[in-house]
């Protein structure tokens, strides 16, 4: 295991950017496995396949990361989607788990029935918590899911993530994504304990839009005990119904389910 500092942090340092909360690792040699050597891929973190079924390929992204204090800390970019990757995946990883679950997914939302079952909400759940975590691993963002979080991923949602999902019909691009953390809404009272401030600050949501169908991955752990403050359709945890694709409540921009309430135990 490389016990590299990540270059993204070491570069917000050379910055003098002050470092929130999150996790401490070095890069490992894949984000997803505990493999130590072997072959890395390039994981696009939208598949190609996905890219050329929505026309996004050309799409142009500038990965942004704003303070709290809305400061840009960092931009890149402009690139097109098919730039967008993530280098410390292995091949394993890649050709193996990551692109059967491609597949599974593939087949669930091309062309989609009305309704969501459960077989089929535990596909679309996996893939998007696949996504967040890969996104937050390449992206120019802290690293909000440790070591044994990701490595779940390898075998279905790990725990204490939730995925919820919305819809938003005419956006102006195919694909997007937005990531943030500690923005959690109504749980700043005074006396509140070192230990439950950590965990509200630890709170993390990515929010990923393929076409018009929106997700917000939730990372709260133990539980999830967080949610989007805007309304939303729980997908994961399953909640025994199956679900329609145009029952999701609208969402009329990316950056909406960003803010979340809590509700955990011991707040
Ligand atoms: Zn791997």
């Amino acid at each position: 295991m490389s016990d590299k500092e990540r270059g993204y942090d070491k570069y917000l340092k050379r910055k003098g950017a002050k470092l929130e909360s999150r996790i401490n690792e070095g890069v490992p040699f894949c984000w997803m496995c505990s493999a130590q050597s072997g072959n890395r891929a390039k994981e696009h973190i939208f598949p190609l396949w996905l890219q050329r079924e929505l026309g996004a390929e050309k799409e142009t992204w500038t990965p942004t990361h704003t303070s709290v204090f809305g400061d840009i800390l960092d931009s890149r970019g402009p690139h097109p989607t098919t730039a967008l990757l993530a280098g410390e995946i292995c091949e394993a990883c890649n050709g193996g788990w990551m692109n059967a679950l491609e597949g599974r997914f593939r087949k669930v939302m091309f062309p989609r029935c009305p309704t969501i079952s459960e077989a089929d909400g535990r596909v679309i759940a996996h893939w998007f918590a696949k996504t967040a975590i890969v996104i937050n691993s390449a992206q120019n963002y802290r690293l909000a899911f440790p070591r044994e979080a990701r490595h779940a991923a390898q075998q279905g949602v790990p725990p204490g993530v939730g995925v919820f999902l919305g819809q938003m019909p005419n956006a102006p691009h195919r694909l997007n994504f937005i990531q943030v953390q500690g923005n959690v809404f109504g749980f700043s009272r005074p006396g509140m304990g070192e230990m439950a401030q950590e965990l509200l600050k630890r709170a993390y949501c990515c929010v990923i839009r393929i076409d018009e169908v929106v997700a917000a991955v939730v990372y709260a752990p133990p539980g999830p005990w967080a949610w989007p403050l805007v309304e939303m359709t729980q997908l994961h945890p399953w909640r025994g119904e199956e679900i329609s694709w145009e029952s999701l409540p609208p969402i009329s921009d990316v950056t909406e389910p960003l803010m979340l309430y809590a509700e955990h135990p011991d707040l």
